[in-house]
């Protein structure tokens, strides 16, 4: 079975926006074991979009579309697939009534244009969206089928996974599927990462182990292929323990864990909370903390503290450690006091068993070195909680 992907819009082609949805198809079919070959862009354009549709029938059995069925003028990839199969549009009662149903929810009359979308071609079979409008649309003949799915990504991304996937899996009998799962690792930088487990990185065939760098953390991403989850599962977790085995301790948490998450159930099991004051790192580690609903979080103080000498900013960063404490009433502290150098920063970090000062050091104070400072203090703090001793890389 093969598949290839259309991604329909003007913007994608003039860089307006990120083509994401492309990403996540490319994603999910590989997951599913589905072969993907070949993909297109092409904007609003009549001709353009059906000579695509066509071409890529002829090479693939099932052509997934993103974009272009809301109900604008410029949507108009209903009308193109109604065209290159031959069919008449017609209005679809079933539609009209999800449609009126939906409007009624949200508390608004549906415009004329919004019933566009109520129209699909002769025997296509519409696909439910339950986060919009525009229902997806299933066309076939003895070329292949064509999906079209909408091109807002929060749509499209449960369509896919719940709607297309079930469907294509058991009418093409997929049985293979590639499953991933994504060890985090914070504080180290990916070329040091790449140095400890380059040779599983190399020379693993399924799993594949790769590597992705962010701020917030670098990914470890174990990819394998197998028939079912579980077996997929299985060899994941033996690949794992052999990334752990080589970073000890160092792999903060897997998938869609952060760091403010996994310092929160370490602080949480000794029953500590924590009270900041965040005079260098500009209340970045309070908003992730307050963002994530991190319950172990106590308080921030974000004072502005001029910078000042080795000796001074350490002595301040301790009083003002004290100070957050006493304030909010928390077992643990974190406190940072800019240095004279620009983006370095005196830190002290306190819990009722250990104090622990260091020097930040990140070349300015930009947001992006704002957050990759917040992380390493919760990364220390972590690692301070999980008794992770420095591993010297
Ligand atoms: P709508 O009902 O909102 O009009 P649609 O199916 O007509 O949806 P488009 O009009 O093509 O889809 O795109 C709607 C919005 O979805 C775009 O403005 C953009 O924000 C987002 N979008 C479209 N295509 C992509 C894509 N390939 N990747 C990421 N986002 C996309
Ligand atoms: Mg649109």
């Amino acid at each position: 079975m093969q598949s290839e992907i259309i991604m329909i819009g003007t913007e994608l082609l003039l860089g307006q926006i990120v083509d994401t949805n492309a990403a996540f198809m490319g994603k999910v079919l590989a997951e599913n074991g589905v072969n993907l070959y070949q993909k297109t862009t092409v904007g609003d354009n009549r001709q353009r979009i059906i000579r695509a549709l066509e071409s890529s029938l002829e090479r693939a059995d099932v052509v997934l579309t993103s974009g272009g069925l809301g109900p604008t003028e410029d949507d108009i990839t209903r009308e193109c697939i109604a065209e290159v199969f031959g069919q008449p549009l017609e209005l679809r009662d079933d539609l009209v009534e999800q449609l009126e149903a939906r409007f009624r929810r949200i508390g608004r009359p549906p415009t004329a244009n919004n019933m566009k979308q109520a129209w699909a071609p002769k025997g296509a079979a519409a696909l439910e969206n339950p986060n919009g409008t525009a229902p997806g649309l299933i066309v076939e003949d003895a070329r292949g089928m064509v999906i079209a799915l909408p091109g807002v990504p929060r749509e499209l991304q449960p369509m896919l996974r719940n709607g297309v996937m079930p469907l294509l899996r058991k009418r093409f009998q997929l049985k293979g599927l590639v499953h991933y799962r994504v060890l985090k690792v914070c504080g180290i930088g990916e070329s040091a990462i790449d140095n400890v487990i380059g040779d599983l990185i190399r020379d693993s065939v399924n799993p594949t182990v790769g590597l992705l760098a962010s701020p917030e953390a670098v990914r470890i991403r174990i990819a394998a292929r197998a028939d079912t989850k579980a077996e997929a599962a299985a060899m994941i977790d033996a690949m794992a323990a052999r990334v752990h085995e080589k970073l000890p301790g160092l792999v903060m948490g897997e998938d869609e864990a952060t760091i403010e998450g996994s310092v929160d159930e370490l602080l949480q099991v000794r029953g500590w909370r924590i009270a900041l004051a965040e005079s260098h790192t500009g209340g970045m580690i309070a908003q992730r903390m307050s963002c994530a609903g991190v319950k172990s979080f106590a308080g921030a103080l974000v004072e502005p503290v001029a910078p000042c000498a080795q000796e001074a900013a350490a002595q301040q960063a301790r009083t003002l450690a004290g100070q957050a404490q006493q304030q909010f009433g928390a077992e643990c502290a974190f406190a940072s006091v800019p240095l004279e150098s620009e983006g370095a920063a005196a830190a002290v970090l306190l819990t009722p068993s250990d104090v622990l000062e260091w020097e930040l050091r990140f070349s300015s104070l930009s947001d992006i070195h704002q957050l990759r400072a917040a992380i390493a203090v919760l990364e220390r703090l972590r690692r301070l909680l999980a008794n992770v001793s420095d591993p010297g890389f």
